[in-house]
């Protein structure tokens, strides 16, 4: 062993004497990396609680960048604790499998996120637990399909894709009625994904949920160039069984992404902002367009649900996301829809929106639906999210593909 005061250089390297001085008052939250947490001694090992907020045991559990971005996320969302996750589907999933076990039924709404379908439908189904769709724009419907069992209830506003706004009020009380004349007493969860409202354009715990799913991939990011999802809750006890399954399952997230997501909030409002008037205009644009036969777009008001967007968005703005869908023609072939996306030059195929980057994507609804969607009309869906770009050259791009779409008829 070498001398104390002496340590061989590798040693100094690890161990250096050399520590920064405290009080670099930069009002930018630092990026904490770190798997292991120094504990002063074994006493203090003994004290520390992984779940606490107040003290660190191992980078997994929280740094002070994640504590900073799950705190200022529950401001956004008007919520009390949080959790992080590695994309918005693993958010999704931590709910499920936080409080749903064999024999559970679990109700979601026919147009709720495609992937959440698919994990219901897989893993969820493989582990015994039983799933309904319900009708997204008949609370009746959902309250109707209330059992014992029911222990999880989804709520998505507007759907995903075809952007019907549902009559989230109504769907809360049937379910709070439900819950409370049942025997045995047993909890129901209400979550609502809640990446399209982003904590603008209504406040989830307003209306009575449970817990609020953000894909934080969305807007908080801003850029395209980060996945993560968040669950806030109100409710400590229901937040601790979220928080031990996130430790077991090993969901952790990585601190430079929760840098770029700490970077992107503070312009996250005047991003929404500018992306839902842009979005709007471009809606209203295409409404007017012959080959168009309907415009999906909750602030629009022949679009399904605009009433229920209004009783909801309207107390805090009457905000919408840039995100809407139409119907073409559907005497439009296959391959001039195609043709349509593929002349588009500003917009670009590809998931996601929230972004920067004007986005299109065209849809088949046949397969991705199990009831009747009578509040659509027959048609090919195209899925549009309106990005950052001047307004004009999207209109101007818009024309142009429609013009080539129509040729290639
Ligand atoms: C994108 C999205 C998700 C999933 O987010 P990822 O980070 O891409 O996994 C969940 N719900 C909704 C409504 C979304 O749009």
């Amino acid at each position: 062993m070498t001398e104390q005061d002496q340590p061989d250089l590798t040693t100094e390297l690890i161990h250096h004497a050399y520590q920064a001085p405290g009080g670099f008052a930069s009002p930018v939250m630092p990026v904490y990396k770190g798997s292991t947490v120094i504990f002063k001694d074994v006493a203090a090992l003994r004290q520390r609680d992984w779940r606490s907020r107040h003290g660190y045991t191992y980078g997994l559990h929280g740094t002070p960048t994640t504590f900073t971005l799950e705190e200022r996320l529950c401001t956004l969302e008007g919520g009390q604790q949080c959790v992080l996750l590695p994309s918005g589907l693993a958010a999704l999933a931590n709910v499920a499998l936080a409080v749903l076990k064999t024999g559970d039924e679990v109700l979601l709404p026919d147009n709720v996120y495609g992937p959440n379908k698919a994990l219901t439908e897989n893993e969820l189904a493989q582990w015994g637990i039983t799933h309904q769709y319900y009708d997204p724009m008949n609370a009746a419907d959902l309250t109707a399909r209330l059992s014992p069992r029911t222990r999880l209830v989804w709520l998505e506003a507007p759907g995903s894709v075809t952007m019907e706004f549902p009559d989230l009020l109504g769907m809360v009380q049937g379910c709070r009625q439900f819950a409370a004349s049942r025997t045995p007493a047993a909890p129901l969860i209400l979550a609502l994904d809640n990446t399209w409202g982003a904590g603008l354009a209504f406040k989830p715990f307003d209306l009575g949920v449970d817990v609020s799913v953000h894909a934080l991939t969305k807007y908080p990011s801003g850029g395209g160039d980060v996945l993560m999802g968040s669950v806030v809750t109100r409710d400590e006890a229901l937040h601790w069984r979220l928080k031990a399954t996130h430790m077991r399952m090993g969901w952790g997230v990585a601190a430079n992404d929760c840098e770029t997501i700490l970077r992107s909030l503070p312009s996250m409002a005047l991003r929404y902002q500018a992306q839902d008037a842009s979005a709007r205009h471009l809606a209203q644009w295409l409404g007017q367009q012959p080959a168009v036969v309907q415009v999906l777009h909750p602030a629009l008001p022949d679009s399904p649900g605009h009433g229920h967007w209004q009783a909801v968005c309207e107390p805090h703005g009457g905000l919408a996301a840039g995100l809407f869908s139409i119907l073409l023609d559907p005497s439009w072939t296959e391959q001039q829809v195609d043709a349509f996306c593929d002349a588009l030059q500003r917009f670009k195929i590809g998931y996601s929106w929230g972004g920067p980057i004007s986005l299109v994507m065209p849809y088949a609804l046949t397969g991705m639906r199990h009831l009747p969607t009578s509040a659509l009309k027959p048609g090919h869906l195209v899925r549009f999210s309106v990005g950052l770009e001047h307004r004009a050259d999207l209109q101007a791009d818009l024309a142009q593909a429609l013009a080539v779409a129509e040729r290639a008829a």
